[in-house]
């Protein structure tokens, strides 16, 4: 099947008018709020697209206290018996830059030059900053008007998946199985699927969270949080010789014996590292508080291998000094549970190719909603929905984004059809 020219500009309309009404529905999470979602105007959103769901003929809809929304979108006729897919975007927008009064701005046919931006003159926006800008020349360009975030991360990704959902509705040649559509409060405070109710979700979903046009992510960091208490004992300094053992210098020692090369400063890609976050402490007793993180949880036990006969060696150093070594595993690489979903993986990457995309499969260094998803055993590759420098006041989205992330997930609903 190929998605006819009149499907996408049905797709680029609706996804564009979508994308420009969501944007300007203030839905800021707060990272202090103790409240369940963390802000009220993420309910307000939610119940938007619960009525505009329902108006599309989705069924089984779920607007729950906690924000979370829920939708089935019934087969095709004669596609009962498909396997059940989901898609997934969040609701909220991240702190890090106001979200409130967005007012997007179109650049029609970009032309490659700075854009200016009328609410700051201080910033403009240029290749410089965002290479990816430099193909996106001829293509329509939405940015802010520079006093806001614009919030395609991740309102391009609901426009996406609710413009798929009225083009379902309106051809109905685009054939699919059934299909859950679910939104998701606070995201962006690490909150996103700490109350989704895994019952109403199918067994493979997709989020709609990534970044740039053709790009697939399905691997992440595997974490590790790792604590060091150094016990001395502490004695006046003008009594101390061969007596005090002089914790939070000794622990000092020890933390410079990490490999330089392998710090957040000095990595990138593939690369892992050690990451102190924190050395507190005094004369009788300091803690160190560490992340490791590497793509390979193997390489990840060689760092904790490495501290652990760093331990050995210091308290033989040191007699009388006591170190206490605690890892804790803090999220997994979700490649090890996409592996056994790989037609989750290659389905996702045909349908970037039927949408006239360049697979580009990236990395996370980091996590994401879909690693801890894919903990919980539903297993969720994570697809651009196209927002270029998030959580920015040059944040930006091709028009054309907008388009092409619907035109995927069309086609892989189709594909699931498939045996
Ligand atoms: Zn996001």
């Amino acid at each position: 099947m190929i998605i006819s020219e009149e499907i996408q500009e049905f797709l680029l309309k609706d996804a564009l008018d979508r994308f420009i009404r969501y944007v300007q529905i203030w839905t800021t999470s707060d990272i202090k709020s103790a409240s369940f979602p963390s802000t009220e105007n993420q309910l307000e959103l939610g119940k938007l697209l619960s009525k505009e769901l329902k108006d599309l003929g989705l069924e089984n809809i779920v607007h729950d206290k906690f924000g979370y929304v829920y939708a089935g979108l019934p087969p095709s006729k004669g596609f009962e018996n498909v396997k059940p897919i989901g898609f997934i975007a969040h609701l909220d927008t991240s702190q890090a830059v106001s979200g409130k009064d967005v007012k997007p701005v179109i650049h029609r046919n970009y032309d490659g030059r700075d854009i200016k931006f009328s609410q700051n003159k201080e910033i403009t926006l240029s290749i410089a900053d965002s290479p990816q800008l430099e193909k996106y020349i001829g293509l329509d360009i939405i940015t802010t008007q520079g006093d806001t975030l614009l919030g395609a991360d991740n309102k391009a990704g609901i426009a996406e998946i609710m413009a798929a959902c009225t083009a379902w509705q309106k051809f109905p040649e685009l054939k699919h199985g059934p299909i859950t559509v679910c939104f998701t409060p606070d995201e962006e405070i690490g909150r996103g699927t700490r109350k989704i109710k895994k019952k109403f979700l199918p067994e493979i979903c997709y989020t709609l969270d990534g970044s740039e046009m053709g790009q697939l992510e399905i691997e992440c960091f595997d974490a590790w949080g790792a604590s060091i208490k150094f016990k001395g004992l502490n004695v006046h300094p003008g009594y101390a010789k061969n007596l005090m053992i002089n914790a939070i210098h000794i622990a000092s020692r020890f933390l410079s014996e990490l490999p330089e090369a392998e710090s957040p400063e000095h990595t990138e890609d593939r690369e892992g590292f050690y990451h102190l976050m924190n050395l507190e402490g005094d004369e009788e007793e300091a803690t160190a508080t560490l992340i490791l993180r590497d793509f390979e949880l193997k390489k990840n036990q060689k760092r904790m291998k490495y501290l652990e006969n760093l331990k050995n060696l210091y308290e033989l150093r040191y007699p009388g000094l006591k170190i206490e070594l605690n890892f804790l595993h803090q999220y997994q690489n979700m490649l090890t549970f996409l592996e056994k979903e790989q037609k989750a993986i290659d389905l996702a990457k045909n349908a970037i190719e039927l949408a006239d995309l360049e697979v580009k499969i990236h990395s996370i260094r980091g996590g994401t909603d879909g690693t801890k998803l894919s903990e919980k055993g539903v297993p969720t590759p994570n697809i651009f929905a196209g927002g270029m420098l998030f959580h920015s006041r040059k944040e930006y989205i091709p028009t054309l984004a907008l388009q092409k992330a619907a035109e995927v997930i069309i086609y892989l609903a189709e594909l699931w059809t498939k045996k």
